[in-house]
């Protein structure tokens, strides 16, 4: 299958880190899934540790959000006018995260935060943005920008087809440095729209926000008149029932969502500041638009999974992120690995170094090797983890004892695979 792909598609994946490239070896093509287990073409099951990069949090094949989508799919699958499944969802979104006012719902985590930064450059007049090296916030040009560089304050293009125009108006910055942000703003002044980070960023692996680092986001944010991005599309409705808002407080100008909130469809969204979104077509003069924008199988998917997420939801999800933490860290030290686990309440990764992670550097000082070695190891057992060691582990409420009990059972070999 792989090889056919490869005739009919650019390395044959539709998106980059399915390939494997960085751990080496076929992509498995999956055909199935049913909770905590995913089935590959060659009928070999696995435990799913990716859960389709964060949305699977209730388990594959859930029957309440198939027969969610099964009902909606019965009516139709687009019609292209508002609808009341996009209403309710939103709905939801606003009773869930008090900073979001209004909420504009797209079909990617990328259109969300695109649109996002396009509103901030319009209410603020303004044209520079500031992110930080190793978050990553989807395939927009503008924040591909020397992303994974933590030393250039100036973007230069990461990848070929981003203009150094486009670039030159992204200053990336190291993560958990206020320090440079405030020099950021003392070089620009009256020049930066906003200031964009992941809520807690899990695209370098797992590495949580300093005490007070959000804070101090927004604090300086509003003392430079830009607006305080924080980008939910992997924490939101993930860390808590408000996503990262629940856990750190610290209120947003503008938040982003995707994954969860799509119940493995595309749906995501951008909200916040009712004056800001105010901006936004046709309400006011920042455009932005999509054909399939609050589609009605997806809002269906997405409200049927966020109605099942409840506070006893949340409890299991973190019971089980925190039994797996202490198993893969036991089997990594009796091996006598050096490693660290991170986690930012639910999600989790493991970084192969002893030595504290705080941004993007600090996390590519680790044994890749090691965690290549681990990862083949736990994917010929059947354990299905992300291909990459700067990736979050993600988990669901359909990982029961069963599951857990698989994993622990691959664990010690996989960390002699480290040694
Ligand atoms: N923002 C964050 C924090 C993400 O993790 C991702 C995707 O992994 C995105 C944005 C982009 O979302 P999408 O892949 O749906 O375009």
């Amino acid at each position: 299958m792989f090889d056919r792909a490869s005739v009919v598609t650019p390395g044959g994946v539709n998106s980059p880190v399915r390939a494997f490239r960085a751990v080496g070896g076929t992509p498995r093509f999956m055909v199935s899934g049913t909770g905590p287990y995913l089935t590959d073409a060659d009928g070999r099951e696995y435990v799913d540790l990716v859960c389709s990069w964060g949305p699977m949090i209730l388990g594959h094949s859930h029957p309440e959000v198939i027969a969610a989508v099964q009902e909606a799919v019965s009516r139709g699958t687009s019609f292209g006018t508002p609808g009341e499944g996009e209403v309710a969802l939103a709905e939801e979104i606003v009773a869930r995260i008090e900073p979001v006012e209004q909420v504009r719902l797209v079909s990617s985590g990328t259109e969300a935060t695109m649109s996002a930064i396009r509103l901030a450059r319009g209410f603020t007049g303004r044209a520079k943005v500031v992110k930080f090296a190793g978050c990553y916030h989807g395939h927009v040009d503008a924040l591909l920008a020397a992303a994974g560089s933590g030393v250039a304050t100036f973007g230069l293009p990461d990848t070929p087809g981003v203009t150094g125009a486009t670039a030159g108006d992204t200053v990336v910055l190291p993560y958990n440095d206020l320090d440079a942000v405030r020099a950021a703003f003392a070089a620009h002044p009256g020049e930066i729209a906003c200031v964009i980070t992941e809520a807690s960023p899990g695209n370098m692996g797992v590495v949580p926000p300093a005490d007070g680092f959000n804070a101090g986001l927004k604090e300086l944010c509003a003392a430079n008149g830009a607006l305080y991005i924080s980008d939910e599309v992997m924490t939101g409705f993930r860390t808590s029932k408000a996503g990262w808002y629940g856990v750190d407080g610290v209120r947003p100008d503008l938040m982003t969502f995707g994954k969860v909130m799509g119940g493995g469809f595309p749906a995501a969204a951008f909200g916040g500041r009712a004056d800001v979104m105010a901006h936004l077509a046709p309400a006011g003069p920042v455009y932005q638009a999509g054909t399939l924008s609050g589609n009605p199988v997806a809002t269906a998917a997405g409200l049927a999974q966020l109605r099942l997420l409840d506070d006893a939801a949340y409890a299991k999800i973190d019971a089980v992120s925190a039994e797996l933490r202490s198993l893969v860290g036991d089997a990594l030290t009796k091996e006598g690995v050096a490693h660290t686990v991170s986690a930012a309440s639910n999600m989790f990764s493991v970084f192969f170094t002893d030595q504290p992670v705080r941004n993007y550097d600090d996390a590519k000082q680790q044994d890749v090797f090691r965690f290549t070695a681990f990862f083949h190891s736990m994917l010929e057992q059947g354990v299905y983890l992300p291909p990459s060691a700067f990736e979050s582990w993600f988990v669901s409420t359909a990982h029961d004892e069963r599951a857990i009990e698989r994993i622990a059972a691959a664990l010690p070999a996989a960390a002699r695979a480290a040694s």
